[in-house]
């Protein structure tokens, strides 16, 4: 691979997310698949991962904010797309103009859009948000009444069309949690009052990546996953990737730059929190916190060099970070593995989550734009994205 990155590079296996996206439209048959790609895709990069989602037959693509929407659009995605986290004096217009679906929390929301349909001269599609119990954005139950009330008068007015009613889960990743179930009533219910007052939506959605693995009753017409796609598990309780027929999807790696013997008691990197308890190989990852690496992993990140794990050496720096290779030998250049599917017996995101007192998709999302990306298992079309089911058998 002449074109890998010498110093240190994010892998992301594009077979592998169309695979897992495959696994997860089979966990939730009944339902269509919202591919969550905010966040660059948690760290995977956007535009490939949406296009792999939709050969894989997502049906849907969804970001966080309206302006990575409209990036995917200027790259040439097609398709029903979502985002849901909008701030005062967002490009309502440029996304009604993109035929984006909007979320609406609130009757600002609602204003702003409204005004920019008639700014646009085209009717919008809304996606009404109710809280229904995690705290953060959605309509409190108690003025969905009056959010129901406006959106229908709009839809009769011929601004706007009501794709959808959903909400979020706060507690999907324990399962069993009472919340759940308590969420999943005030759902019902918020559908079943909108319904009655004339709207008409064609999905209904609240299951994130742990509901949809665990949790059947929660999938409704559409399931929205993101960290699932991308081969990493929600949480411990829930289970192990490989559980659920999941691959990670990146594997994040670096070629040591320096390796040399040192004699015992050298102090290792800044604020010399690690001492070599003798004479000893130290070899240098250069990868530090500004590639994404957490500070945290100072003493605890697991890292696979010459076939055996190895423990981050005193701090990570900005740049850089250090093993300790005991007695053995290695040669500058050397992969050192950081995480990836486990296969080749290197560290998963999980296991940098457990060292570092994160959550994998803390792990996998903070990997910092240095880190070059190289796509393999690309499927090559002739004739765009968006062909729903596409199989890739041959890739
Ligand atoms: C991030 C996000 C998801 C995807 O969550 P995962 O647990 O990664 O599957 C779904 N819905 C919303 C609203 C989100 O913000």
């Amino acid at each position: 691979m002449s074109e890998t990155p010498m110093r240190a590079r994010a892998v992301v296996d594009l077979a592998a997310l169309r695979a897992n996206v495959r696994a997860l439209r089979a966990r939730a048959p009944r339902a269509q698949l919202m591919a969550v790609v905010k966040a660059n895709a948690y760290g995977h990069g956007a535009v490939p991962c949406a296009r792999a989602a939709r050969q894989a037959g997502a049906q849907w693509v969804g970001t966080a904010t309206p302006h990575e929407a409209l990036a995917l659009r200027a790259a040439g995605d097609r398709g029903r797309l979502m985002c849901w986290l909008w701030t005062p004096g967002d490009p309502w217009r440029e996304a009604v103009e993109a035929d984006i679906d909007v979320s609406v929390s609130g009757l600002w929301a609602l204003d702003e859009l409204t005004a920019a349909v008639r700014a646009a001269g085209r009717p919008a599609r809304v996606q009404l948000k109710i809280d229904t119990g995690l705290g953060r954005n959605g309509c409190q139950p108690g003025d969905w009444e009056k959010l129901v009330a406006a959106a229908r008068d709009a839809e009769q007015a011929g601004l706007l069309k009501v794709t959808g009613i959903w909400s979020h889960f706060a507690c999907a990743d324990e399962p069993g949690h009472p919340s759940i179930r308590a969420q999943l009533d005030v759902f019902r219910d918020a559908v079943s009052y909108a319904e009655r007052q004339g709207l008409n939506p064609e999905v209904r959605h609240i299951a994130n990546s742990p509901a949809t693995l665990t949790l059947s009753e929660t999938h409704f017409d559409m399931v929205r996953t993101g960290v699932a796609m991308y081969g990493v598990s929600p949480s411990p309780e829930v289970g192990a990737p490989e559980d659920f027929g999941l691959k990670p999807v990146m594997t994040l790696s670096a070629s040591l730059a320096s390796v040399k013997r040192v004699p015992g008691q050298h102090g290792v990197s800044y604020g010399h929190t690690y001492v070599t308890p003798g004479e000893t190989t130290l070899a240098l990852v250069p990868v530090g916190y500004a590639d994404g690496i957490p500070r945290a992993a100072s003493g605890t990140g697991p890292v696979l060099v010459g076939g055996k794990w190895r423990t981050v050496a005193g701090r990570v720096a900005m740049d850089q970070f250090v093993v300790d290779l005991g007695g053995d030998s290695a040669e500058v250049g050397d992969e050192a593995v950081l995480f990836g599917p486990g296969d080749r017996g290197e560290p998963t995101a999980e296991d940098w989550a457990r060292a570092t007192g994160t959550i994998a998709y803390e792990v996998i999302t903070r990997i910092s734009a240095r880190v070059p990306r190289v796509y393999v298992g690309e499927v090559r079309e002739e004739d765009g994205p968006g062909r729903d089911g596409r199989d890739d058998t041959g890739a």
